[in-house]
């Protein structure tokens, strides 16, 4: 058995950074070695820090780890990243100036042209944008960003529509989770018997995200998908798990039997599907007409597996159907922890 290799979690007490914790506590290949946050936590105890709202205890290994200051040197080849993204450029930039590959949630880095926005299961061949980012940036470490979470769902349930009939056109509607703002986030007095039609910058993050993962890599940059969409966002009064409807235009007319079978049987690449955090199936359609609902479906294949549901013919464009998707391990932790095993089974870290 190889040992397992030691990870940093910088953001740790939030509420993605808890998801990392608790998805990397009993991960089969790597090990927390380090806890950061701001310099107001660190040289504290992280169990006296956080305010754990994982339905699991906290390992007391961890709880006794002490919060480091997010500064390299930090022990660990990858930096897993849950930073709030007002702090988060200068840090994960200086830890990939260190030698440490950056596997980070924020939207910081995502559009910048040398870093891969992965999805490994549709476009794990962007990784190599990794020699590119070292070669221009001289450093010796990597950045590399898993989507932002309404994208992460989304682009999941496009991927095996565009290649099976290639997807000209796509308006989405979200309701997302309150866990998608953060710890506190929104204020419950906001969002309690409400929704907000509003979630700053979310509409623009979908729209450019989507065209990045689903680009082509050809010369050392990806040409972006040529995909008009429009996105509307909505913050509403469930807790996890972002739901999505969707109406997409095909290039040419598809009948709900087709595009099922093309979501049923979407697996990514055999290298992708052995990692730890893949599921059995990255996509489950479910045909019952009132799902998929977050109470429900959400932890299909641990978080990692979007379902699908009322898939049917679309008066305006060709199809809709509804996604549900887990904003913090899909749309987030999970996603960052996969990617980071990719890079371990591509030979990358070891
Ligand atoms: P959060 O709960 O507000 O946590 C923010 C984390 O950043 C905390 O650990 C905080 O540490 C740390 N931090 C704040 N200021 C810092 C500083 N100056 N130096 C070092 N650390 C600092 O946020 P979140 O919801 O977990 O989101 C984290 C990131 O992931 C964001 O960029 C967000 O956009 C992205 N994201 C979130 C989701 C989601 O569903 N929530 C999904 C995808 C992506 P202290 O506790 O010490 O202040």
């Amino acid at each position: 058995m190889r040992a397992r290799i030691p990870v940093a979690v910088l953001g740790a007490t939030g509420t993605v950074g808890q998801k990392f914790v608790r998805l990397l506590a009993d991960h089969p290949w790597f090990e927390i070695a380090a806890l950061a946050a701001s310099d107001q936590s660190a040289g504290r105890p992280y169990g006296e820090v956080v305010r754990w709202r994982e339905p699991v205890p906290l390992p007391e290994r961890l709880a006794g780890m002490t919060i480091a200051r997010c500064a390299p040197p930090l022990p660990g080849r990858v930096a897993f990243s849950a930073l709030d993204a007002d702090v988060a450029q200068d840090i994960e930039q200086s830890f990939a100036r260190c030698g440490a590959f950056v596997v980070t949630n924020t939207r910081i880095h995502r559009m910048d042209a040398d870093v891969p926005l992965l999805i490994p299961e549709i476009n794990a061949g962007h990784l190599a944008l990794v020699q590119h980012q070292r070669a221009s940036r001289s450093w010796p470490g990597a950045i590399l960003a898993n989507p932002n979470c309404s994208t992460a769902g989304l682009v999941l349930a496009l991927a095996p529509l565009h290649a099976a009939f290639g997807v000209e056109k796509v308006f989405v509607t979200t309701l997302q989770a309150v866990s998608g703002a953060g710890y506190p986030g929104v204020p419950s007095l906001d969002i309690l018997g409400n929704v907000i039609p509003y979630i700053g910058g979310e509409e623009e993050k979908m729209e450019r995200e989507t065209a990045k993962i689903l680009g082509t890599l050809r010369d050392g940059t990806v040409e972006p998908a040529p995909i008009g969409l429009s996105a509307q966002c909505n913050r509403v009064a469930t807790v996890d798990g972002h739901l999505e409807t969707v109406s997409v235009g095909l290039r040419r007319r598809v009948k709900p039997e087709e595009a099922i079978a093309a979501l049923s049987q979407f697996r990514g690449p055999e290298s992708v599907r052995g990692l730890p955090s893949s599921p059995a199936a990255a996509i489950e359609v479910d045909l019952r007409p009132d799902r998929p609902q977050p109470r429900l479906d959400l932890d299909r294949g641990k978080g990692m597996t979007v379902t699908v549901g009322r898939v049917r013919p679309c008066p305006l464009l060709d199809l809709r159907f509804v996604l549900l998707s887990h904003n913090t391990i899909r749309g987030a932790a999970g996603a960052a922890v996969q990617i980071a095993e990719l890079l371990v089974a591509e030979g990358h870290v070891s």
